[in-house]
C-alpha cells in the first residue's frame, strides 16, 4: 500500500518540472522512514534527497541520516557505524562504498544531499538506509534509477 502511494506521488511530481529531480523523505521518533522505495526519473542528471526528522527526540537518542550504497555494501558500512561514532555521522570517513549521505539529524532538523546520477546504473541494486546504531534493521528501502 505504501509503495503504491509513493509511486503515485512520483508520477504527480513529473508534471511539475521543479520537483521532478528531488524527493523529501521523513523520519520520526518511531525509527521509521516514510518511504520504502525511491525511484529516480531517467531524465535527472542530479537528484536531491531531503531528509526531514519530524519527531522531537535529540539526535543523540534518535538520530537519523539517509545513506545510499549498493545493496551489497549496505551491511558492511553499517557494521562500521558504531566505531565511526557520532562525530563522523556514524559512517566510516572517506569510504568509497558510501555513494551519498546526509548528516545525522535530530527532531525538527532537515538535511539535503545531491546525488550525481551519472555514477549510478539501472542494472545495479541500491539500498538507502539510516546508519544510526540499531536502525538499519528497520530503516531501509530500495533506491531505483
Ligand atoms: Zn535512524
Amino acid at each position: 500500500m505504501k509503495k503504491t502511494i509513493a509511486l503515485l506521488l512520483l508520477s504527480f511530481s513529473n508534471a511539475t518540472m521543479a520537483e521532478d529531480c528531488a524527493v523529501t523523505i521523513e523520519s520520526n521518533d518511531m525509527m521509521q522512514f516514510t518511504m520504502q522505495e525511491i525511484t529516480v526519473p531517467a531524465s535527472c542528471a542530479s537528484f536531491d534527497v531531503t531528509l526531514k526528522h519530524v519527531g522531537q527526540l535529540d539526535k543523540k537518542y534518535m538520530g537519523h541520516n539517509w545513506v545510499l550504497s549498493t545493496t551489497d555494501n549496505a551491511q558492511g558500512i553499517v557494521n562500521e557505524a558504531l566505531k565511526a561514532g557520532p562525530d563522523n555521522n556514524y559512517l566510516p570517513p572517506g569510504d568509497a562504498r558510501i555513494l551519498a549521505a546526509t548528516k545525522i539529524i535530530g527532531g525538527g532538523e532537515t538535511d539535503t544531499v545531491t546525488i550525481d546520477t551519472s555514477g549510478l546504473s539501472s542494472s545495479q541494486d541500491y539500498t538507502f538506509f539510516c546508519s544510526f546504531p540499531g536502525h538499519f534493521a528497520i530503516m531501509k528501502g530500495s533506491f531505483k534509477v
